[in-house]
């Protein structure tokens, strides 16, 4: 990649944000289509958070993706923001227009890209999900597009769980959601064929957790779909356990690189190479699981 007078910006903001896999994925992406942007990573505290966005305006940076903790934050500073980021209570991915920024969330998007390419009739199907955190919010919403008649969300803090469920009062969710306590996934698991952990459970380097113990997890009925947001490792051992059930599985990458590649375009206007950016990151994450 070549960096001239005219190369236009593009960014991820966070804090920290050093070890986000986003400046990986889409300057992969820019290479090969060869188009004069660059994607860089910009460490902004909250209190920066104003100050940052009157400095990407004064340089006319295109467009940025956010990461913890600005998720929430920015939308009081943005002109527009779409419904599913309304919905999920936060945003992702922003882009300059001619009256201000503009913002949506693709996790959403992302999270069921794998998933509708099953062409599957989600009509019947009430998942459960794991922990009610930043990404869970994402899943329900996806969920929800999927068209799944009800879905069960489970954690571990009553009060949380609480703030939780009255979050959606108001939304089409309020009618089709219900939180309950941990206690309550033996009863849970066999009613369900589709199990998604959106806690870190699991995640290198406690690659032998699991959110799911082996016990419970063989009440899973085999013609079940299990879904872990979690990326490195590959399969996490939540995973393994659903597929000695017989289950389909789906781990976190797809998810990260399809909200990627959604901001990405939205940013270009132009369709940009997933198998890129999904080889870009298997690389990178291989290399770092041998180091
Ligand atoms: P978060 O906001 O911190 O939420 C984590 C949730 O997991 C909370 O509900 C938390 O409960 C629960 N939890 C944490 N440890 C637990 C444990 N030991 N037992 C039971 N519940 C536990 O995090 P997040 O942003 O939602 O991210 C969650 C996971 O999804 C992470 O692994 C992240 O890497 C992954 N993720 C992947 C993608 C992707 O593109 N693939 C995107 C976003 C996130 P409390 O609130 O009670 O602590």
């Amino acid at each position: 990649m070549q960096i001239f007078g005219t190369t236009k910006l593009l960014g991820v903001i966070g804090d920290p944000v050093k070890h986000s896999f986003s400046p990986l994925m889409h300057n992969a992406a820019i290479a090969e289509l060869g188009t004069d942007y660059v994607y860089l990573a910009f460490p902004i505290s909250a209190n920066n958070l104003k100050t940052a966005l009157d400095g990407f305006r004064a340089i006319d940076l295109k467009g940025f993706s956010i990461t913890i903790p600005h998720k929430q934050s920015i939308m009081a500073h943005l002109e527009a923001i779409a419904p599913e980021a309304q919905m999920v209570g936060a945003v992702n991915t922003v882009w300059q227009t001619e009256t201000g920024w503009q913002g949506t969330n693709t996790d959403v998007a992302g999270f069921i890209a794998p998933l509708k390419a099953l062409d599957k009739d989600w009509s019947t199907v009430s998942p459960v999900i794991l922990g009610n955190g930043g990404a869970a919010r994402a899943v329900v919403v996806g969920c929800h597009q999927l068209g799944c008649p009800q879905i069960h969300v489970i954690g571990r803090n009553p009060e949380k769980l609480t703030t939780f469920a009255k979050s959606w009062q108001g939304t089409p969710l309020e009618q089709k959601l219900q939180t309950h306590l941990w206690g309550d996934l033996n009863r849970l698991i066999p009613t369900t064929k589709f199990l998604v952990n959106s806690t870190p459970v699991g995640m290198h380097p406690n690659i032998d957790a699991s959110p799911v113990s082996a016990e419970l997890m063989k009440l899973l009925s085999s013609d079940s779909i299990a879904y872990d947001l979690i990326y490195t490792p590959s399969p996490t051992q939540f995973l393994q356990l659903a597929q000695n059930q017989g289950a389909t599985i789906f781990d976190g990458l797809e998810m990260l690189v399809q909200q990627g590649a959604i901001a990405l375009e939205k940013w270009l206007a132009q369709p940009v190479p997933v198998a890129t950016m999904r080889q870009a990151l298997l690389e990178h994450l291989a290399q770092k699981t041998k180091a």
